[in-house]
This record gives C-alpha cells, structure tokens and sequence, in this order.
C-alpha cells in the first residue's frame, strides 16, 4: 500500500493493530460484494453489528465500552474503510462522530449509559438530522422546532439527505427551541429521537448516481412528542452541531485518502498487467506521470491528515484546520480517482474496478459535511478575518 514517506514508521502496536485489522475485515468481508451493493443501491447491513464488535464505532471516545484510542488510530479506521467504500465510512461517521459523540459530549448520565453501549457495538443504528430541504449550507436558517408539552415537547418538520435514517433506531435532530426563555432567539438543541415514535417517517431517497451503497432518507416529524429526558442537556445554539460536524469532517480527511489509495493502487496494478503494443501500459512516460503525480497528491493529503491527528491529540486542533483537510483531501480524491478510472481503460467504467465507484461517491463527499465552497469561504474568514457567506 502506498506509504511513499515511511509514515507507518511512527505508528505504535496498537495503531497497527486497528489499521491491519480494518483492512482486513475489508479486504475479506467488503470488497467482494461492494461493487454488487454499488449497483443495485443497498448498504450490506449485515455488517453492521460486525463493525461494532470490532470496535468500529466512535473507538476515540472515553468510557461507556469505547476504549478511548489515539486519533491516530481513529484516522487509520477511517482511511481503511473508505478504501472499501466511502458508503462503509459513512457509517461510522456518523454512528460515531455524529451520533455517539454529541450524546457523550453532551448527553445526560442516563443517554449515556442507554445508547452509548448499544450504538457502539452496532446493535442500534443512528442518524444525525441537521439539513432540511431549504436549509443546506446555512443550517442556522432551519425551520425544524420544538414547542414545549407538559412534560416534554412536540417536534415538528422535516429533515432531508439523512445517511442512515430509513435504518436507524435514534435519530439526533437538531431544531430551534421556540419555548426557550431568556437564550436569545429560539436557541437551536439536539434532541434524541426514537425513529419508532409516533409522528416521525423516514422515506428512502433514491435515484442517487452517488454513495450508492449508502442508504440515505428523509426525516419527517409531525407532533412528535419526546420528554425532557431526551433533550442533550449540555448544549444550546449552533455549537452543538457544528462541534459533531467538526469530528465528523476530521474522519472525512482520513478516509479521503484510503479512496485515493486504493484507485491509485488499483491503476498501478493494472499498469503492471495491461499489455499494448506489446507490453505492459506501465513502461509509458505518460502512464507514468499520472502514477508520479497521483502518488504525490496523496502523499501531500496523507501528510496533512497526519499532522490532524497530532493537533487533535494535544487538544490544538481547529476547525479551520478540519475544513483545510477535508476541503484538500476530498478534492484530491475527487480528482486523483478520475486519474485512476482513465488509467483502466474501458474496464473502467464498470463496478469490476473500484475507481469509478470511488469518484461517483466523491461527489457527494466533496458536498457534504460542508461543500467545498463553504471550506473556502471558512479558511478565506480565517485567512482575511472577513466574511463572505453572504
Ligand atoms: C448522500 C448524502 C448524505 C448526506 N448525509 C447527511 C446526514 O447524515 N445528515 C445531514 O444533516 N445532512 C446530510 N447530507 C446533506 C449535506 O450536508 C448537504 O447536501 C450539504 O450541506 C449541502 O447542502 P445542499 O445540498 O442544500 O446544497 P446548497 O446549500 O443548496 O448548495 C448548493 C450550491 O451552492 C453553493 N453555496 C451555498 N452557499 C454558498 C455561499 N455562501 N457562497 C458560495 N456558494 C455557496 C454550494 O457550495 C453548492 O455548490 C448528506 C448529503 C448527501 C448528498
């Protein structure tokens, strides 16, 4: 696998334990069937409960069954998975980073101990509804609300581009309290929703030419009443959803580059093997530029998640420094698979080879979790201490 600067030098037992064994498990259990779930637009859930016994969910928290590993290590996981699929990493993404962290940053004692151990070993599935059908880049314009009811509050509306909801056993949503007093203007909170609730749907989105083996739907909430207690007592206003966004996007630059990685060593593979004119497509200076600079680009994106890590690790990480990554890394997945697929041929263009699969599910990876653009915008403020969202 490509390690053209000897990053694996520095890594400790338990790092390359995580790292082999994630491969492992992808190699074995994934990639024989993914490019069958690509095509006919199913996620393998069977896996799903797998995953979780092997600690796939959110290991770089503390406590409550998750062992609290490096975010070296957590970056491995992510880096490994996506070389499978980026439908595969969605998964944990958002099982962990958006899911599971909010409720243990967040969460009251009792949340805690009733899903952090569930979601973590893969028997319970969730999702994290953040974007409605209007509000997209600018998720502070959401229309989603909570009225207090009694002992509790009713949900109305509608959440869309939901990974996981048709599946999931909770949802987060995040809605503006309108009964809140003294907090501003009706402060934004996250709320734990059993999908089985009465009044919530949540419809299947299909038709998707990208992340196809990744089940994405629509949340829908009418009169949706949840208690007190499923309120995420320790957070109010933006901060909440953004701080998930923040981990999740750390995993996003990591699992960037396992995409990257495995078209690039699926295109030198085939540039070894493919003959023409009498040998092998690999002894052409032109092919082998593309490998030079394909190995190169993903250096440079392997270096600067690893440096994430580090940041991450001493408590310095900001998420401008999150957005440089996943903005750097996504597009050079984006663009490196193209490389890739062009490599192979007509063979290419089939689900045989995984490089056209990787750049169909790089353009929603370049979408979500923060547009390309919006990452520009984010370091362009951070860069000019000017705003240009507007
Ligand atoms: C497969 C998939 C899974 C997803 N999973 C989830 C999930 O689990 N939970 C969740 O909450 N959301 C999820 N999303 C939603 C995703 O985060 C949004 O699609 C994303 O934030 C962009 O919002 P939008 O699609 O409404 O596009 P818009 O915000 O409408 O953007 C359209 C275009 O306008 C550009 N644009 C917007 N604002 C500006 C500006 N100020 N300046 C310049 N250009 C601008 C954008 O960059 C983009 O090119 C998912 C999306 C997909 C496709």
């Amino acid at each position: 696998m490509l390690d053209f600067v000897d990053l694996e030098a520095d890594l400790d037992e338990e790092e390359r334990l995580i790292r082999d064994t994630a491969r492992e498990f992808v190699a074995e259990q994934v990639k024989p069937d993914i490019g069958d779930h690509f095509e006919e637009g199913t996620f393998p859930t069977d896996l799903i409960p797998e995953m979780g016994e092997l600690g796939f969910y959110a290991p770089n928290l503390e406590g409550y069954g998750s062992p609290n590993v490096s975010e070296t290590a957590y970056g491995l996981l992510m880096q490994e998975l996506e070389a499978g699929d980026s439908g595969l990493r969605s998964m944990a993404s958002v099982q962990g980073a958006l899911v599971m962290y909010p409720i243990r940053a967040y969460g009251s004692e009792a949340q805690k101990e009733e899903w952090l151990p569930v979601l973590g070993e893969g028997e319970a599935v969730g999702c994290f509804g953040l974007t409605e059908p209007e509000h997209g880049s600018n998720p502070a314009g959401m229309e989603t609300y909570a009225e207090r009811d009694g002992s509790g509050y009713v949900l109305n509306g509608s959440k869309t581009w939901i990974t996981n909801a048709p599946i999931a056993d909770l949802a987060v949503v995040w809605a503006r309290d309108r009964s809140s007093e003294g907090e501003g203007d009706d402060p934004v909170r996250g709320f734990l929703v059993e999908t089985d609730r009465d009044g919530v749907t949540t419809n299947e989105i299909d038709g998707k030419l990208s992340m196809r083996a990744s089940i994405t739907g629509e949340i829908g909430l009418h009169d949706v009443h949840v208690p007190e207690e499923n309120v995420l007592p320790g957070v109010s206003g933006m901060k909440g959803p953004l701080s998930c966004l923040t981990q999740a996007r750390y995993g996003i630059a990591w699992g960037a580059v396992g995409a990257a990685r495995d078209c690039f060593e699926q295109a030198r593979e085939y540039a070894l093997e493919r003959e023409q004119f009498g040998g092998p497509i690999g002894r052409f200076q032109l092919q082998q530029e593309k490998l030079a600079e394909m190995a190169t680009q993903i250096t440079l994106a392997q270096l600067l998640a690893y440096r994430l890590a580090d940041l991450k690790e001493r408590g310095d990480l900001r998420p401008q420094h999150v957005s440089m990554a996943k903005r750097n890394n996504v597009r050079t997945a984006r663009e490196q698979s193209k490389v890739a697929r062009e490599m192979l041929g007509g063979n290419g263009i089939t689900t045989d080879y995984s490089p056209m699969r990787h750049m169909a599910n790089m353009e929603t990876v370049y979408t979500y979790e923060g547009t390309h653009d919006i990452h520009t915008l984010i370091l362009g403020e951070e860069l000019t201490g000017l705003q240009a969202y507007r």
